[in-house]
C-alpha cells in the first residue's frame, strides 16, 4: 500500500511538473484504498443525463467513480486537483440542466447503502453521508421516533443534492429550508481536504456549502436536526378562484405563530386536465373536479394545500384545530378535500405518482423545468402576466404549477431580544417576559461554544427558532424582501404530435417567461439556477457575487468542481505547481 502511494506521489508529482498525460482512470486505481472505478459505457452514459434530460450526451465523464468513505472521496478529488480534471459529485442525478456532470473529467457517485445515518436520538440529529437519500433518512430515523423537520416535496433526492441547492417544501415557512436545520457538514474541498465545518468551526465554508452549488466542496456527511415525528397527518385542499384572496390567505397562515398548520403549498390549475394530474391525484377517483363546476368560466384556478401533524397525545382534538384554522379562510365553500394517512406516506406522496408515471413510460421524459423565487410584492403582477397570460389555457396538462410563500425573518416572539455589546444573558422579568440578553451573532454561535448543559432552556429555544431562519450567510441567494412566493413550473414534454407539450414549445414559454420578469422589473430569482455565462451568474448572485467568488478561490482554487454548473470555468486561475498527494 505504501508502495502504490509513493509510486501516485511520483505520478503526480511527474504531472504536474512536466505534465505528463496519465488518464484520470489509471490516476485513481493506483492511489486508491476502497472505492470503485468504473469506465463502463452504460455507466458513464449514465453519469452525463440526468432526470431533466436536457443535458446533451458529449459531456460524458472519463471515470465514475463509486466512493465507500469520506477519505476516498477526498482522494479522488486530490488525483484531480493534482491530475489536472474536473470532478463532480452527483448525488441522485435529479437536476434538470446537467450540474452533476463532469465533462471529460470524474463524476463521483455519491448514493450509498441506503443505511440512512447514524440518529443521536437524545441530542436531535442523525449524521447522514452526503450520498444518503432523504427516504432511508426519514426510515432511519423513524425507528426512534424521530424525523428531519424541513423536507422536498421527493424524498428520491440524496442530502448532499438537495443542501447544494436549499431544501424546500411546504414546511419552509415554518422550519425554514433544509440548509437551515443542519448543524455540522463533512466537506471535502477543491483541494482535497476533509474539513468539518459549522457554527463554530470552519464557519466560512459551512456557511459557502450550504446552497453553494456544489461549488466548494463535497458534502460527505451532514448532522441534521430531528423532532419527535408525528404518526398522522390532515392533509386538505381547498379552491380559490381569486388570485389575491389566495395569496392573502397563504401570507395569513404563514404569519401565524402558535396554532398553525405545518405544512402550507398550493398550486395553480390553469387547465381543467390539470386538476386530476399527477400531483392532484388526491383529488381523484374519490372527488372527481371539474373546474366548469366552480363557476369560474374556464378562467385560472387556484389551490391552497395544508397539512396538520397529529399523535396519540392530540388526535382527540385534530379536528377541532383543523376546523378552527380553516374559518378563517376563504376559500370556494364546495371545494374542501381532505384525507388522512400515515406521516411517512404524506411525506413520500410523490413517489407514488412518480411509479404510476413509471408505468405509463412517462417518468424519463425531458423535464423543462422552471423554479422561480418571486418577491411577495410583485406576485400579483406574475399572476397577471404569466399564469393569466403566457400560461393563459395553453398549458394542457403537461405537469403541476406549484406555489407558496415562504418568510425570511420569522419574529422571536414570545421572547423580547435585547441586543447588548458584550453580554449573554437571559432572564425572565417581573411581568412574566423573557429578555434574551445578547448579539444576534452571539445567540447564533451560541450553541457551538458553550457546552450544552450550560444552554438554559430559553435559549435553546431560540437556537431552534433561529435554526429555521434562512441564513443571508448561506449561498443560497433569494429575492431582497422578507416575504416571497416559490413558482415551480414542473412540466413534461411530450412527443406526442401535440406542439403545446413539446419540448420547444415549452422551452420557449420558460424563456418568454423570464423575459417578461425582466421587462416589467420583477426581481425574480431562479432556485436551481441554471445561467450560460458568468455575467448572468453575477447578476443572479448580485451582492453575494463577490464572496461567491471569493470562497472559489480559497476552497476550489483550480475550479475543478462542480463545472456541470457552468459557473466558473476549470483552471481559470494559475496555481503554484505542487502536488496535493
Ligand atoms: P444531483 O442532481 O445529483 O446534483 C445536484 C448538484 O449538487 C450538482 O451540481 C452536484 O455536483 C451537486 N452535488 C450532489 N451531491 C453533492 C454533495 N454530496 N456535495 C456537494 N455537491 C453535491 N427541490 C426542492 O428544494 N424541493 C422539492 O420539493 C423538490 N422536488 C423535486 C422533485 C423531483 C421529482 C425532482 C426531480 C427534483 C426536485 N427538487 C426539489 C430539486 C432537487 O432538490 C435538486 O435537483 C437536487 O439537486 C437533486 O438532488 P440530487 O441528489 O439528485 O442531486
Amino acid at each position: 500500500m505504501v508502495a502504490r502511494l509513493l509510486l501516485t506521489f511520483a505520478i503526480c508529482r511527474l504531472i504536474v511538473t512536466v505534465g505528463l498525460n496519465v488518464e484520470p482512470a489509471e490516476l485513481l486505481r493506483l492511489g486508491f484504498g476502497g472505492g470503485h472505478v468504473s469506465t463502463e459505457r452504460h455507466d458513464l452514459e449514465a453519469a452525463s443525463l440526468d432526470f431533466g434530460l436536457m443535458a446533451r450526451a458529449e459531456a460524458s465523464p472519463l471515470v465514475v467513480f463509486h466512493p465507500s468513505l469520506a477519505e476516498d472521496v477526498a482522494r479522488a478529488v486530490r488525483a484531480a486537483y493534482s491530475g489536472g480534471f474536473v470532478v463532480s459529485a452527483r448525488g441522485h442525478g435529479h437536476s434538470i440542466n446537467g450540474q452533476a456532470r463532469a465533462a471529460g473529467g470524474v463524476v463521483v457517485k455519491m448514493t450509498s447503502g441506503g443505511g440512512g445515518g447514524r440518529v443521536a436520538a437524545e441530542e436531535g440529529y442523525v449524521d447522514a453521508w452526503g450520498g444518503e437519500l432523504w427516504i432511508d433518512v426519514l426510515r432511519r430515523t423513524l425507528e426512534y421516533g424521530m424525523a428531519p423537520r424541513s423536507w422536498t416535496d421527493y424524498l428520491y433526492l440524496t442530502v448532499g443534492g438537495t443542501l447544494s441547492n436549499a431544501g424546500i417544501s411546504g414546511q419552509a415557512f415554518h422550519h425554514g429550508p433544509q440548509i437551515s436545520n443542519v448543524h455540522e457538514l463533512d466537506v471535502v474541498t477543491g483541494k482535497g481536504e476533509i474539513l468539518t465545518c459549522s457554527e463554530g468551526q470552519n464557519p466560512e465554508l459551512f456557511h459557502a456549502a450550504l446552497g453553494g452549488l456544489g461549488q466548494f466542496g463535497i458534502i460527505t456527511r451532514a448532522r441534521i436536526a430531528l423532532e419527535p415525528a408525528p404518526q398522522r397527518v390532515r392533509w386538505i385542499r381547498v379552491l380559490y378562484s381569486d388570485f389575491s384572496t389566495f395569496t392573502a390567505d397563504q401570507e395569513y397562515l404563514i404569519s401565524l405563530h402558535d396554532r398553525k398548520f405545518d405544512y402550507v403549498e398550493g398550486f395553480v390549475i390553469v387547465d381543467e386536465g390539470l386538476i386530476n394530474n399527477w400531483r392532484s391525484s388526491f383529488f381523484s377517483p374519490r372527488n372527481p373536479v371539474k373546474i366548469s363546476s366552480l363557476g369560474t368560466n374556464g378562467g385560472v384556478l387556484y389551490c391552497l394545500e395544508v397539512t396538520k401533524n397529529y399523535g396519540e397525545s392530540n388526535a382527540d382534538s385534530i379536528d377541532e384545530e383543523v376546523e378552527a384554522l380553516m374559518k378563517n379562510l376563504n376559500f370556494i365553500p364546495s371545494s374542501v378535500f381532505s384525507t388522512d394517512l400515515l406521516y411517512v406516506d404524506f411525506l413520500d406522496r410523490v413517489h407514488k405518482a412518480e411509479l404510476k408515471l413509471r408505468s405509463k413510460n412517462l417518468w424519463e421524459v425531458p423535464h423543462p423545468w422552471l423554479n422561480l423565487f418571486v418577491p411577495k410584492s410583485r406576485i400579483a403582477d406574475f399572476d397577471r402576466g404569466v399564469f393569466k397570460g403566457i400560461l393563459g389555457n395553453k398549458n394542457k396538462t403537461s405537469g403541476p404549477i406549484l406555489i407558496y410563500p415562504m418568510n425570511k425573518d420569522k419574529a422571536l416572539l414570545p421572547w423580547r431580544l435585547v441586543m447588548t455589546d458584550n453580554v449573554y444573558n437571559d432572564r425572565v422579568t417581573a411581568d412574566g417576559e423573557v429578555c434574551v440578553c445578547g448579539t444576534l451573532d452571539m445567540i447564533r454561535t451560541i450553541k457551538s461554544q458553550l457546552p450544552p448543559d450550560s444552554i438554559s432552556h430559553i435559549m435553546k429555544e431560540i437556537i431552534a427558532l433561529l435554526l429555521g431562519q434562512w441564513d443571508e450567510r448561506t449561498s443560497v441567494v433569494t429575492p431582497d424582501e422578507d416575504i416571497f412566493y416559490l413558482v415551480a413550473l414542473l412540466r413534461s414534454a411530450l412527443d406526442n404530435g401535440e406542439e403545446t407539450q413539446s419540448l420547444e414549445y415549452l422551452t420557449d414559454q420558460n424563456h418568454r417567461i423570464l423575459e417578461f420578469c425582466v421587462q416589467e422589473g420583477i426581481d425574480i430569482k431562479q432556485y436551481l439556477p441554471h445561467y450560460t455565462s458568468e455575467a448572468e451568474w453575477a447578476g443572479h448572485f448580485g451582492a453575494k457575487w463577490d464572496k461567491f467568488r471569493r470562497n472559489k478561490m480559497q476552497f476550489d482554487p483550480k475550479h475543478i468542481l462542480a463545472t456541470g454548473q457552468g459557473i466558473f470555468k476549470p483552471g481559470l486561475i494559475p496555481q503554484p505547481r505542487a502536488a496535493a498527494w
